[in-house]
């Protein structure tokens, strides 16, 4: 059972709880992402499993007409068990989804894999499944052109894993000045497919510049539990999606949002003490 204080961040512990959520910011006209929680296995059998479930949940989507697409992490589908595990489940999941399917972006060791996998599916299905890149990443720029010429959604984030000064940014100014480069690109050079997968105002104000600028269509994507009031105002002028986490392994993620910014950690802490 998740306490009150995690449940801001995360949707419960089963496909239906987080159908629940959905359906609530449905009606407040956001749309979803729902993410299963879980990372890094490196045995096949949880790996499998949870790709059954994301194929319950997509069905479960279906059923329901909910506006939702699901969004999976590599490592859960079987990454560190080996390539083809990964690729077996990704197939699995993507054939049976009827909505859109993400692929979240791991830490550099698994960029190329991942970008291979989303390239042939994205190919194969025309557009329906979509990859996020991080903009602390210095290759990203490179990425981004051979993104470009493919079908799909490519969603930028700042990035969440720390890498090193080799390959990445690591100043947070340096970051963002990269970000807005990159999205720069995008709505310069992609059709339609970009998503803004930031809470930071000065981005999303960029982004909407940006689509004045080239008229391209794009999306905003929050986190649950995060500038919530921000994502329904938005909602009135773009697309915008809602991550949804939902799962029995909800403490580490709940733990690392409430590290990342002060406001969730002081949050947290009135919450404990009843205030
Ligand atoms: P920041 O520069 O961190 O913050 C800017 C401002 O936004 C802050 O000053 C604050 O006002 C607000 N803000 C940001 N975060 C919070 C918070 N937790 N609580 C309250 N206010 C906050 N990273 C990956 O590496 N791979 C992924 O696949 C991935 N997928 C993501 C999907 C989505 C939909 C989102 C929103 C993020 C994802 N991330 C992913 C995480 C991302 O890389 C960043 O770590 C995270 O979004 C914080 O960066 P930011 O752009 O929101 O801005």
């Amino acid at each position: 059972m998740i306490p009150p204080i995690a449940s801001n961040f995360v949707a419960g512990e089963t496909p239906e709880t987080a159908l629940a959520h959905v359906e609530e910011l449905n009606e407040n006209g956001v749309a979803a992402i729902v993410n299963l929680l879980g990372e890094h296995y490196e045995e096949r059998a949880p790996a499998d499993a949870d790709a059954n479930e994301y194929v319950e949940l997509a069905d479960l989507i279906a059923e329901r007409g909910a506006d939702a697409c699901i969004s999976v992490k590599p490592s859960q589908i079987g990454l560190e068990v080996g390539a083809t595990a990964f690729e077996e489940n990704l197939a699995r999941i993507v054939d049976a989804a009827d909505c859109f399917v993400w692929v979240d972006m791991e830490d550099h060791e698994t960029t190329d894999v991942t970008l291979d996998a989303v390239e042939r599916h994205t190919v194969e299905t025309d557009g329906q499944v979509g990859v996020c890149v991080q903009a602390n990443l210095k290759r990203t720029r490179e990425d981004l052109e051979r993104l470009a010429d493919l079908p799909g959604k490519v969603r930028l984030v700042k990035g969440a894993y720390d890498e090193p000064a080799e390959i990445a940014y690591k100043k947070k100014a340096r970051v963002d000045e990269s970000y807005r480069d990159l999205l720069e690109f995008m709505f310069r050079e992609f059709d339609d497919g970009v998503a803004v997968g930031s809470h930071d105002p000065a981005m999303i104000d960029l982004a909407r510049d940006l689509h004045e600028e080239y008229g391209t269509a794009y999306e905003v994507q929050m986190l649950m539990g995060v500038r919530e009031t921000e994502q329904y105002a938005l909602a009135d002028e773009v697309d915008v999606y809602q991550y949804i986490p939902y799962g029995s392994k909800w403490f580490s993620y709940f733990y690392r949002r409430v590290r990342e910014q002060k406001s969730n950690a002081l949050f947290a802490l009135r919450a404990v003490v009843g205030r």
